[in-house]
């Protein structure tokens, strides 16, 4: 059976160009950029609780190095670099293969170079830190927002929980919106350029991991005021149905309990003055990615979060923000 110093030679040591020194020493050195900050973020996917232990090693890959690049991107940072930590019961060498296939794949696509880690025997878990760069007062923080701010959000928020609500067996999706939901669930595209786009525009920003209502809250909540979002504003996922596919009552239901608390999108949510929306309507263009003007920020109880209906009246959403240690956000 291969060793550790195999293991990580076969599968994790690749060229790293933009590193001075990648694996093989006891650490890794990287020049950043003169007069950039650095944004560090570091996740870690726990088997049995943040993924199933069959998971397709591939699609873990790619997710794992996503979600981290995710809060780069909320962060409005380039990613530059990435370290990879994991513990592995036993030595599968096809699940590595597969594994790394993923990571590097993503790891490719938004440019990092895997720049060192650390490879151990234990229960199945995978933890990622994430190195970008940010000019100084350009990062886009949680506390910026102020009452007024119009709130956005790109892409499709709920298409992942949708995914999951059908591999799980809750709910049929249409054929099409089965590629698209699991896709989004299996294969997330953080955005990285939508983040960039945004520096000097967005007041605050987050990437939604957890839910809309729940990481909008977080941006209340570091920003002191509330939120107002206009239900007859979100993005109709109707549209994504094709011609002759079924949209009932109960799917819709369903779709828009995930649009609001469904987890795993990473979409970016994000506050703006209301002066900015044609800007940030050509970026939507540009990048060829919606943009969804959804609410605005308002004076009131820090973090509060209130959904309205077309007549004005609120409806009560479930914020199931995911806390390992307790209770569901509320
Ligand atoms: P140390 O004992 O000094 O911590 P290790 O023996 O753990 O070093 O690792 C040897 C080298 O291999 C280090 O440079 C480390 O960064 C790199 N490395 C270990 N595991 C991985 C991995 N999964 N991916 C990338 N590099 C790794
Ligand atoms: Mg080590």
């Amino acid at each position: 059976m291969p060793g550790e110093f195999t293991l990580i030679e076969r599968y994790f040591a690749r060229p790293t160009p933009s590193a001075v020194l990648g694996p093989g020493d006891d650490c890794a050195l990287v020049q950043p950029t003169p007069g950039q900050q650095l944004a560090i973020t570091t996740d870690m996917l726990v088997a049995g609780v943040h993924f199933l232990p069959d998971t397709d090693p591939k699609n873990l890959g790619w997710k794992a190095l996503a979600v981290n690049i995710s809060d780069l991107a909320a962060m409005g940072a380039t990613p530059r670099w990435v370290t990879l930590a994991g513990a592995l019961p036993t030595v599968d060498e096809a699940w590595l293969a597969s594994f790394a296939e993923g990571f590097f794949a993503c790891a490719k696509e938004y440019g990092v170079d895997v720049i060192g880690g650390d490879t151990t025997k234990g229960p199945l878990n995978v933890c990622i830190t994430a190195i970008g760069e940010v000019a100084p007062t350009q990062a886009l923080r949680r506390d910026g927002a102020q009452a007024g701010d119009q709130i956005w959000v790109s892409g499709r928020p709920g298409l992942a929980a949708l995914g999951l609500a059908h591999l799980q067996g809750r709910v049929t999706l249409p054929p099409l919106w089965q590629r698209l939901c699991v896709s989004a669930l299996e294969k997330p595209r953080p955005r990285v350029r939508l983040g960039l786009a945004l520096k000097g525009l967005a007041t605050a920003a987050i990437d939604v991991s957890d839910g809309l209502l729940a990481d909008l809250g977080h941006i209340a909540e570091r920003s002191n005021c509330a939120a107002a979002v206009r239900l007859v504003q979100l993005p109709h996922l109707k549209d994504l149905a094709g011609s002759g596919e079924t949209y009932d009552a109960d799917l819709r239901r369903i779709a828009l309990d995930c649009q609001l608390t469904g987890g795993d999108d990473y979409e970016l949510c994000f506050t703006a003055r209301g002066s900015d929306s044609l800007t940030l309507g050509r970026i939507a263009a540009e990048l060829e990615l919606p943009l969804w003007l959804i609410g605005e920020m308002v004076a009131g109880p820090a973090g509060k979060v209130t959904v309205f209906d077309p007549d004005g009246t609120p409806v009560e959403f479930a914020r199931k923000g995911y806390d390992h240690f307790g209770q569901a956000d509320t």
